[in-house]
């Protein structure tokens, strides 16, 4: 009989970990979404990179919203082409669905910080035509009662993470939340709107004036909160405004 039949379970299974962990040297890297093994550190398992939306042109030129056919040079879609929104441009990673909602709500709510260096690659990448020429990141800063309850912004995370990337600086503290926001998780579009209306303001003494800055977020739902970001960074005279986030939500069957 094989020594290790007579062992117990748990510990034949910590000896073969003990046992990789000394020829790799390091635990084995494990997928950002469903922790199975995989080859690469900050890596998706081929199943989950596949059951992701990640955007990619032909895209509108505004809002970043991927079109089914190629629409030609700096087409925008029908809502940009409607309603002017206070930004310049927009661009996400990835569709917000349930397979990268696990992603989202990890950073956010789940202590899963360690996701943020890949997660905020991913946008230095997406984001790459409205970084280039930015002076700032801004991030979406939460009010300071949830900051306190939560210990970190996401949204900083992701920029710290994108100006690591090689991304511009980041302006952690130049937009404030004035108060704290009942969450937006199930409110409608114009809720939402009216939810954020006058909730930040720039913080005294920071000019954006003329400043290239790019608003980052971690998912972008109906976009009231990055409209009233950028209403009050364009009233300071930012002079271009873009917002990056890690995730979309579209409307169904969109
Ligand atoms: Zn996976
Ligand atoms: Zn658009």
């Amino acid at each position: 009989m094989h020594l290790s039949a007579t062992l117990p379970a748990h510990w034949r299974q910590a000896f073969r970990r003990i046992g990789r962990t000394l020829v790799d040297g390091v635990l084995p890297p494990r997928c950002l979404a469903c922790g199975v093994v995989v080859g690469e550190p900050d890596a998706l398992c081929g199943r989950c990179w596949a059951s992701m939306t990640f955007f990619a042109p032909p895209w509108c030129a505004a809002c970043g919203l991927p079109f089914p056919h190629p629409m030609g040079e700096g087409a925008v879609c029908a809502d940009c082409a409607r309603d002017r929104a206070s930004w310049d441009r927009a661009r996400s990673v990835m569709r917000y669905d349930k397979h990268s909602r696990h992603l989202v709500l990890g950073l956010k709510h789940g202590d899963r910080t360690h996701l943020a260096k890949a997660l905020g690659g991913w946008m230095h990448r997406a984001g790459g035509e409205i970084l280039e020429r930015a002076d700032f990141i801004v991030p979406v800063p939460l009010h300071w009662t949830r900051l306190f309850a939560r210990r970190y912004n996401q949204a900083s995370l992701l920029a710290h993470a994108i100006h690591a990337a090689g991304g511009p600086p980041v302006a952690p503290d130049w937009l404030v939340r004035r108060r704290r926001t009942p969450s937006q998780g199930r409110l409608g579009a114009a809720a939402r709107t009216r939810n954020v209306r006058g909730a930040f303001f720039l913080r005294p003494g920071r000019s954006v004036k003329g400043r290239r800055l790019v608003i980052v977020d971690d998912v972008l739902t109906t976009g009231a909160t990055a409209e009233e970001c950028a209403r009050v960074l364009r009233r300071g005279g930012a002079g271009f405004v873009g917002v990056l986030t890690l995730a979309r939500a579209l409307r169904a069957g969109g």
